[in-house]
């Protein structure tokens, strides 16, 4: 769309109408000349012919313009606003026409590029933030065990046995985050075997039986009599399993409470919106408050630190059933009460 009074170039007009990007073009005079379709869905046809101060409000563009109206030189700015309550982040380049009065802007929302970097960053502190606590313990009682207890039998078996704990705690942070990484890079290749759920339930009982048997909890497992096929990769799903049973043992176990998992055929799941197959895992722990479930797959997200750390948790079992289940194009769904156990449902399409 050109405006009349500003430009008299309508090839321009013909060439910003070709980029995705909005894009605007402003006379030497700073009112807006022309902008392809994607800048009219931003800024609204009225803006054109208008100073561009009216439309373009954030001072750091304002400026900008201003300058590169001045001195013909080329600029980007990047600047953050909010958008209908969201933190939207945009880079806009700036560029004169040779031979015209003309600047021609484009704007590129970078949000999800400053996001993505601002999660690694997250990742990386929380990684390390997670490996110096076990590392700074193991380098204290090395200190004293070549100091203070280098000649005292009791207090060297001791403190052995505290920092293999701390070291077993290294290892399966770094386990879980190999888990992670594998899970994630392999996450936008189907998987293509077709499996019987009830067989990966009954690899995943047998491999957790003697953790259930340590912590005196039943696991009840109702597995039909019906197959139940889903297309899957069978070493994932037993990991998936395997977490989520886990955590309803170390959570959820205690007394004599057992964890019961029971399977269901769903000929139609709303959000899958097709045949599924439903797993459930229940305990009857202490629950989870409602505000910490839509955080829970989280990396690193625990709804009490100290308690997971206690039992050597994590904080990333979660996050590698959800990536799992991105992976097998299914969900997972809690429902939880605090004080009344929770239940943890992986819902798959059939194959
Ligand atoms: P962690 O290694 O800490 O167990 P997870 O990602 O497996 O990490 O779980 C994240 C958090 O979710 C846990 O720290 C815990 O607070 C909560 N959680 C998971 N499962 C249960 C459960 N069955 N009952 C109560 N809380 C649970």
């Amino acid at each position: 769309m050109l405006h009349s009074d500003s430009a008299n170039t309508p090839a321009i007009e013909d060439m910003i109408e070709a980029f995705p990007l909005p894009t605007l073009v402003i006379s030497g005079a700073g009112t807006l000349a022309c902008m392809n379709a994607a800048a009219e869905v931003r800024f609204g046809k009225r803006a054109l012919g208008r100073h561009l101060t009216t439309s373009l409000r954030h001072p750091k563009l304002v400026d900008a313009v201003e300058l590169s109206l001045l001195d013909r030189a080329p600029r980007k700015v990047s600047f953050q606003v909010v958008e209908n309550g969201n933190d939207v982040f945009y880079d806009v380049h700036l560029r004169a026409i040779a031979g015209t009065p003309l600047l021609i802007l484009s704007f590129q929302n970078a949000t999800e590029v400053v996001l993505a970097e601002q999660m690694r960053s997250d990742f990386v502190a929380n990684v390390s933030h997670e490996l110096r606590t076990p590392l700074t313990s193991l380098m204290g009682f090395i200190e004293t065990l070549q100091g203070p207890a280098r000649n005292d039998a009791n207090a060297r078996d001791r403190f052995l046995t505290i920092m293999s704990g701390e070291a077993e705690r290294m290892n399966r942070l770094v386990g879980d985050l190999q888990s992670l990484s594998g899970v994630e890079a392999g996450e936008h290749v189907r998987p293509k075997t077709i499996i019987d759920v009830r067989d990966i339930l009954q690899t995943m009982l047998s491999n957790i039986a003697p953790l259930a048997q340590d912590s005196g909890v039943a696991l009840r497992c109702d597995l039909g009599e019906i197959p139940m096929q889903v297309t899957g990769d069978s070493d994932q799903l037993i990991q998936v399993f395997t977490n989520l049973v886990e955590n309803a043992i170390k959570y959820g176990g205690g007394g004599d409470q057992a964890v019961q998992i029971s399977v269901s055929v769903e000929t139609h799941d709303p959000v899958l919106r097709g045949p599924a197959v439903a797993i459930s895992v229940s305990d009857h722990g202490p629950g989870i408050d409602p505000i910490h479930l839509p955080r829970l797959t989280e990396r690193f997200y625990r709804v009490d630190s100290h308690r997971s750390r206690q039992i050597g948790g994590t904080g990333l079992g979660l996050s590698i059933v959800k990536h799992i289940l991105n992976r097998h194009r299914g969900r997972l769904k809690v429902d939880s009460q605090l004080g009344e156990g929770s239940q943890f449902t992986v819902i798959l399409p059939s194959a």
